[in-house]
């Protein structure tokens, strides 16, 4: 298998480029539109074509590059059944499976951070969106959020998974990129509540300032990051490209 988890350092935002195979289907979760330049050059070195980008919901704090990269590839633009992007190609469903080149990636519903946020399952691992971050739940005081409906998909959903599962999340601001289930069950401090009034309360209390973009990204995703400007050949700060065999990282 070909995986790449890329980082943004603009955004803090990490994307997943998964295919069964060089010369194959591939699918990108996540991207972020000032990357799609290193993105398509990423694709060619590995001979890859890609057939789909799913964004985990609509993102406030950076543009996506879903609407960009249907554009260049002719790729599927995916988000969940109950986005308010009206662009999409297709709206993934509770449970659906999306099959790219023999993989499969599973789609479950995680409403909390916003309402259309997904998380998608393969294999040993769980890509979480801002369902589940690293030490951290995404924040639940803008764009619909709900944190008792968080409280459900955390608890009901994701720490159900076997504790060895892989998490690897939407964003990071400390240099950790994958974490588990069983980490997260035992250090996150937010998962640390005995009640889903704990939870919702502590969330309340928060008091985040909001993210620098969302009045421009909020409506750019709304669009599926269309119209762009020219992307040019990617002069902003290129992605990393985490190592695919890189040590396990810890919390
Ligand atoms: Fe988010």
């Amino acid at each position: 298998m070909i995986f790449r988890q890329l980082f943004d350092p603009q955004f803090c935002t990490y994307s997943y480029l998964i295919a069964a195979r060089r010369g194959g289907e591939a699918i990108l979760i996540d991207p972020v539109l000032e990357q799609v330049p290193h993105y398509l050059g990423l694709l060619a070195s590995l001979d890859l074509k890609l057939v789909q980008a799913v964004d985990t919901h609509l993102h406030a704090d950076h543009i996506t590059g879903l609407g960009a990269l249907r554009n260049k590839t002719g790729c599927i633009a995916a988000m969940g059944t109950n986005t308010r992007c009206e662009l999409v190609d297709i709206r993934l469903y509770d449970g659906e499976l999306i099959k790219v080149d023999g993989l499969v990636l599973r789609a479950i519903h995680t409403p909390g951070h916003t309402p259309d946020s997904y998380c998608l399952v393969m294999q040993d691992r769980v890509f979480t969106g801002d369902t589940l971050l690293i030490g951290a739940t995404g924040r639940t005081d803008f764009q619909g959020g709900d944190a008792a409906a968080q409280y459900d998909s955390l608890f009901g959903r994701i720490l159900t998974m076997p504790d060895e599962t892989l998490v690897y999340p939407g964003h990071d601001y400390k240099g950790r990129w994958v974490s588990s289930i069983g980490e997260q069950k035992a250090h996150n401090p937010r998962l640390q509540v005995d009640s889903k009034a704990a939870y919702v309360e502590m969330m309340a209390r928060l008091d985040l300032a909001p993210p620098k973009m969302i009045k421009i990204a909020v409506p750019a995703n709304l669009q599926l990051g269309l119209p762009q400007q020219d992307l040019g050949d990617g002069a902003g700060p290129k992605m990393l490209e985490i190592a695919a065999l890189a040590p396990f990282a810890g919390v």
